[in-house]
């Protein structure tokens, strides 16, 4: 008998945006029904789009009754929709609680390129990065994770608009340690290429680290993702002060790990991103790039430079044009393939961090002056 605590309207109902394959199948076959069930579900929540089990036509009207008793499918909320000129579109986007985190996608020719948070903050307070100094909130869970996705491709009415396919790779580079919140970052990036969710390859999907050595480890028994390493200095010692986690797990630990990510893979010919953040007169002189260059001589790997993105609580500065070609250069004399990461959605604050940064200013603000700052943000819904 139940009892009267223990209802079904009492029980939360299970989101089954954020449910990978397997664990969709296991949900069918807890409820007494086949497998198969989950192929459809999945077919219409990341192919068509659909959230409204009523809608899920080839279900049944039993089964259909029985899901809207214990399941939803329940997307995160969009708080702020901003297009920049250059099209890039970026999201403020809140999570269960209360907190926000940030969304962007940016179009380069036929290729859209989302990038995604994982958490509400951060842990590991990397001196350069404003979501660092947030602080840590929370875990964002797998539907939160893939919601994200979900959101993004709605946004555009492209899920059954035959417009092609918005977004192409996928970037764990918003807010968060992607690699702290392990188990809902690997299921939602599992619905990634899932050929019934959104069938994106395994090198369009990629995982962006500080370096969590052991979590790196058990990543390589589970995923094939691209991986790109945010290595920001070529020594432990200027390292220990800009990614305090390398006090733990110092580089040579990282490279090793990483090395041994790619060495996992079927795929021989895979390499590893390396990020580095320049900042002026910290990391991004001459002899920094020499040392990167001996650091790496062997590691299979391309280089990603980022000219700093300056944030109100921050006192480091973007190196000028200049102070970024030469250290290309170097790199590139030494035979390293190195790119150098353009900003985009400058005038919407795309950059790393900055729109949240915002919106949470814009927060606290609005408790004072609340009709004033709601014009601020272009409100969605
Ligand atoms: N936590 C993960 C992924 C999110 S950060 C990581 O650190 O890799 C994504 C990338 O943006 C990282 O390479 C990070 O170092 C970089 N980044 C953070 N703040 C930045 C800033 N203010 N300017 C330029 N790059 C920044
Ligand atoms: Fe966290 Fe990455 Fe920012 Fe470091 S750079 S504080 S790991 S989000």
């Amino acid at each position: 008998m139940t009892s009267p605590g223990n209802t079904s309207a009492d029980r939360p109902r299970v989101n089954l945006l954020g449910l990978s394959r397997r664990q969709m199948e296991e949900f069918f076959l807890g409820l007494g029904e086949k497998k198969f069930r989950a192929q459809q579900v999945l077919k219409w929540i990341h192919h068509a789009g659909v959230m409204d089990i009523d809608r899920m036509s080839n279900l049944g009207r039993a089964l259909r009754e029985k899901l809207l008793q214990v399941a939803e499918v329940r997307p995160p909320e969009i708080v702020s929709q901003s297009d920049s000129a250059d099209g890039t579109r970026k999201w403020a986007i809140r999570v269960d609680g209360g907190g926000l985190v940030e969304t962007v996608l940016i179009p380069d020719g036929d290729r859209g390129t989302l990038c995604v948070s994982s958490q509400v903050g951060c842990s590991l307070d990397c001196s350069f990065c404003s979501t660092g100094k947030q602080g840590f909130q929370r875990d964002l869970s797998a539907a939160e994770i893939i919601g994200q996705l979900w959101l993004a491709i709605q946004s555009y009415d492209a899920f059954q608009s035959g417009k092609g396919r918005i977004v192409t790779n996928v970037v764990m580079m918003g807010m968060g340690e992607p690699l702290l919140n392990f188990d809902n970052v690997v299921a939602a990036m599992d619905l990634m290429m899932e050929d019934l969710a959104y069938g994106i390859s395994k090198r369009r999907v990629t995982l962006s680290t500080s370096g969590v050595v052991p979590a790196l480890d058990r990543l390589a028994q589970v995923s094939e993702v691209s991986l790109a390493i945010s290595l920001h200095a070529p020594n432990d010692a200027l390292r220990n002060e800009l990614v305090p986690i390398n006090r733990k797990y110092p580089i040579a630990s990282l490279l090793r790990s990483a090395r041994h990510y790619i060495d996992a893979q079927r795929d021989s010919k895979r390499v590893v991103t390396i990020e580095y953040t320049l900042i002026a007169g910290v990391n991004d002189q001459p002899e920094h790039a020499r040392e990167l260059a001996v650091l790496l001589r062997d590691f299979p790997c391309k280089i990603n430079l980022i000219p700093f993105n300056s944030f109100p609580q921050s006192e480091y500065r973007r190196p000028s044009g200049n102070a970024v070609s030469r250290f290309w250069q170097v790199l590139v004399d030494a035979g390293f393939v190195v790119t150098v990461r353009t900003t985009r959605g400058d005038d919407i604050d795309a950059a790393c961090g900055q729109l949240v940064g915002q919106v949470v200013d814009r927060t606290r603000r609005s408790e004072r002056h609340r009709a004033a700052a709601a014009t601020q943000v272009i409100r969605v819904g």
